[in-house]
């Protein structure tokens, strides 16, 4: 007889809801993670007495009443609200584009104005492509100009997206920004969703609760003894790599990576929000995290006489780094393909989350589809 109806191979988002909602059922979960602690992506490090997000910024965000409720059961959200802001040769605007940007490239002031001048960029960049007789967007700059004209592409998409993707955007496929979202009214809220906010606490209280009451062990690596693990339980939630589960046996998916740089500073408040990006080339760093804005809002932000601050570089992935982007393209997509049809003829496995599925998701669509499994 199995000790455990379940076991979890991974701490993260996916298997810490699917081992609440398991014990809800009276089923008993073994969750095991090969990092020294629970909580995968989300987990925060305390440093100065602020919660760090180690593996990068994370603000949960939905429009499912569900969802939220079910998160606000478990740890209570403050009222976090995301609204980034760029910098370009030492201008600040806001993102994403909306009347303050156009206020601040173009000094206009009403809608109408700023929907002319991007109308005025697009016309131009229409024209040009015209007269050099291309009749369809080749790569990304045109395909932006195209979309937003030449002001926004400079200032606030060009250098950024090529520290992204370590490419210029003449050389990028035009189909990464199909549409270019560009809001005319005065709203920095980044989300379009009904919901949103960070845990009041940090993430880990949210792991925490989820897995009251389960077994955890971490440091504990699912391939370094998988059949003694296996032997442990009737049925297996796999969450870390679907290549590496099956021994990468049609080869090894690709993934893009982020690197971190995180330091404490002697100084109450660094940069006066969340995240900033810098989008210019010739600085290499994509954004500035500054952690303590997460949680302490206004007058509260001065009282921790120190900060937080993470610069956030892209870099190219290779085995050993942090596998965080799937990488979408036909390759890949095929490559997964022939991973996931093995994967559906497992009778006792459940792959989920974002590297079993090979899937960028964000922390709410997780939540649901746990929630499905279940029919919560
Ligand atoms: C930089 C960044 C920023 C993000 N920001 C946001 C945001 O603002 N809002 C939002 O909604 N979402 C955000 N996300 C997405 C969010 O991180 C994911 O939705 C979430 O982490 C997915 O949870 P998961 O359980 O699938 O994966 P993970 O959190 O990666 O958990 C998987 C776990 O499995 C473990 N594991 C893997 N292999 C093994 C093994 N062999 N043995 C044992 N353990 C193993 C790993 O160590 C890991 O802890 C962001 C993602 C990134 C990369």
């Amino acid at each position: 007889m199995a000790k455990y109806n379940y076991l979890i191979v991974g701490a993260g988002l996916f298997g810490s809801t699917f081992a609440y909602c398991a014990k809800q059922q009276g089923k008993k979960c073994l969750v095991i993670d090969k990092r020294p602690h629970l909580g995968g992506n989300l987990y925060c490090e305390k440093m100065a007495g602020i919660n760090v997000h180690k593996y990068g910024p994370h603000i949960f965000h939905t429009s499912n009443k569900k969802v939220w409720d079910f998160v606000n059961a478990i740890v209570e959200f403050n009222r976090f609200t995301e609204s980034p802001v760029a910098i370009y040769k030492g201008k600040a605007y806001n993102l994403p584009f909306n009347m303050n940007t156009f206020s601040q490239m173009w000094g206009v002031i009403t809608p109408e104005e700023a929907k002319k001048k991007i109308e005025e960029q697009r016309a131009e960049a229409i024209a040009t492509m015209k007269a050099a007789g291309i009749t369809e967007p080749r790569n990304l700059e045109e395909q932006a100009l195209l979309l937003v004209g030449r002001d926004i592409y400079e200032r606030l998409i060009k250098g950024y997206t090529e520290k992204q993707w370590g490419r210029k955007c003449t050389e990028l496929p035009p189909f990464i920004i199909r549409r270019l979202p560009v809001r005319f009214v005065y709203d920095n809220n980044y989300f379009n969703d009904s919901y949103q906010g960070v845990p009041i606490g940090g993430y880990n209280k949210l792991i925490d609760g989820l897995l009251e009451g389960t077994d955890t062990q971490v440091n504990i690596d699912f391939f370094a003894n998988r059949k003694e693990l296996e032997a442990l339980a009737e049925n297996i939630v796999f969450t870390g790599r679907i290549d590496e589960f099956y021994d990468f046996r049609f080869g090894k998916l690709d993934y893009r990576t982020v690197r971190f740089e995180t330091e404490t500073l002697n100084t109450p408040n660094y940069q006066g929000l969340a995240q900033i990006n810098y989008t210019e080339a010739d600085i290499p760093y994509t954004r500035i995290i500054e952690h303590k804005h997460f949680e302490s809002f206004a007058a509260e932000v001065d009282k921790n006489p120190q900060t937080v601050i993470s610069r956030e570089y892209s870099v190219e992935w290779k085995e050993g780094l942090e596998p965080y982007y799937p990488v979408n393209d036909e390759k890949n997509s095929e490559l997964y393909q022939k991973y996931e049809t093995l994967a559906k003829q497992e009778a006792h496995v459940i792959f989920g989350g974002r590297l079993a599925e090979y899937k960028y998701y964000d922390m709410a669509p997780i939540v649901e589809k746990v929630l499905g499994i279940f029919n919560f």
